[in-house]
């Protein structure tokens, strides 16, 4: 497994591809970090000029892919389209000067950076993360790109529980556990019985 420095590097080089590619390098380089995003559900976040990915991706301990070395090379395409989500809230802060908090970050101006670039790379559309029931049928680029991806693209070693729809509350409920990390869960179930819900 690469060592931190040789993957923050990586990470430099990643960021100058994709903002020569998708940005037209307008972006200022950020300030990588491995760490932990402060919503749970998120697999990075950007603010002030840094971006942090969730350090579990790297080294596949998070719930939602695979670990070991021989995942490596899948657990890195993902890291790559964490990073591009980033850079894409990046865009939007520089150029908005306000990050849409009414959508948590996924509204209007961001889904059309989304899918300004998902059409480069043959992606399908995506919606914004509150939306109208017309399309409510696509997912929304809260989750963009790596739920728009094509089956195997990871190689195996991303293995998202990605609702697509809601049916129920209890869908709902089960949904957004799902997202949770290991340690969330095991918060909230011992709340939930300490509580005697469970
Ligand atoms: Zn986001």
């Amino acid at each position: 497994m690469m060592d931190q420095p040789e993957y923050l590097k990586l990470l430099a080089g990643v960021f100058d591809e994709f903002n020569r590619e998708h940005f037209n390098s307008r972006l200022e380089p950020p300030v990588f970090r491995f760490g932990t995003p402060h919503v749970p559900s998120e697999y990075g976040q950007y603010e002030n000029g840094e971006i942090v990915i969730r350090g579990s991706l790297i080294n596949g301990d998070h719930p939602h892919v695979r670990a070991g070395d021989m995942n490596e090379e899948g657990r890195l395409l993902l890291i790559r389209d964490v990073v591009l989500h980033q850079m894409t809230h990046q865009f939007c802060h520089e150029r908005l000067k306000w990050p849409e908090i009414n959508y948590s970050g996924h509204g209007p101006e961001f889904r059309d950076q989304c899918n300004r670039i998902g059409k480069k790379l043959g992606l399908p559309e995506v919606r914004s993360s509150k939306c109208h029931k017309k399309v409510r049928h696509l997912i929304s680029c809260g989750v963009w790109p790596w739920a728009v991806r094509p089956a195997g693209y990871y190689l195996g070693a991303f293995r998202p529980i990605i609702p697509t729809r809601r049916n129920s509350p209890v869908d709902a409920i089960v949904e957004r556990i799902e997202n949770l990390t290991l340690d969330d869960r095991r918060e909230l179930f011992s709340l939930l019985a300490s509580k005697k819900l469970l």
